[in-house]
């Protein structure tokens, strides 16, 4: 277990990469059933916006902050975590970890063909990499076709189950299924499967280490300069927050 710290009402954990790599396999081989949530600052900023979001966020049993704008807000604040998460990381870190292990792994999300292209490349780059199951991402996300989708991934046996979804759909996924699937490690991870198969290229380290993976982000895909205008009201909110007397 590691220290939570709360972030504009959101409680993070303030773990490293190859800490929250330790804690997944160590629940993973007790057998503990794990949701993982790598929130950045727009899902903390829709928590704020959107109350409802809060408890489905929390309940995540890991959160990590995956982006520089819950960095520095945990930072502002008082109480920072120690470093950013990137939940694209910490998917392909297991991939290096568990490849030629038992455990198998569960691809959702994507556009058809998507995550079956992820783990076609994952399983050259990772010999050994099982991969039990692939869906797309594009399905009703609640009643008949989404319970035989949990259906479909239990049958596969898999362990360890990767949904990619997007934020916040992907986390509601994850907390209306969670106790009817078997998986023991279920991780929202955004568009991963979409760099996993190679359609997406993450940043240039030299815009990571600058802090300035979003700016890259926007500029590949402008169209995310709506989602986008949420980081400012974040980051200036915070400090609003922090003058106030609020932690
Ligand atoms: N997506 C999906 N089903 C949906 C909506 C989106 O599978 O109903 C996928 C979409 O194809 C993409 C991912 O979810 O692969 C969202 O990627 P994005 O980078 O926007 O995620 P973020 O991590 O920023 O939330």
């Amino acid at each position: 277990m590691s220290d939570k710290i709360n972030v504009r009402g959101v409680w993070f954990d303030s773990l490293t990469v190859d800490e929250t790599l330790d804690l997944l396999c160590e629940n993973l081989q007790g057998g503990k059933q794990t949701a993982v949530c790598t929130p950045n600052a727009e899902i903390v900023q829709a928590c704020i916006d959107d109350a409802s979001l809060f408890p489905v966020i929390n309940s995540a049993d890991v959160i990590v902050a995956d982006g520089i704008g819950v960095v520095k807000a945990a930072r502002i604040l008082g109480t920072p975590v120690k470093e950013k998460v990137a939940g694209v990381t910490v998917g392909e870190k297991l991939f290096e970890r568990l490849a030629g292990s038992e455990y198998g792994f569960y691809f959702l999300g994507g556009k058809p063909g998507v995550a079956e292209q992820a783990s076609e490349r994952m399983q050259e780059k990772y010999p050994g990499l099982k991969v039990a199951g692939c869906h797309d991402g594009y399905f009703e996300k609640t009643g008949d076709e989404s319970d035989r989708i949990v259906a479909e991934i239990n049958e596969s046996g898999a362990q360890i189950l990767y949904v990619c979804l997007g934020a916040p759909i992907q986390e509601k996924w994850i907390y209306a299924n969670r106790a009817n699937l078997n998986a023991k490690l279920m991780l929202g991870l955004g568009g991963s499967l979409d760099v996993y198969a190679g359609n997406v290229r993450r940043a240039p380290k030299i815009f990571i280490s600058l802090g300035l993976e979003w700016f890259y982000r926007l500029l590949k895909e402008p169209k995310r300069i709506g989602r986008m205008m949420k980081l400012p009201k974040f980051y200036f909110g915070t400090w609003l927050y922090k003058l106030r007397g609020c932690k």
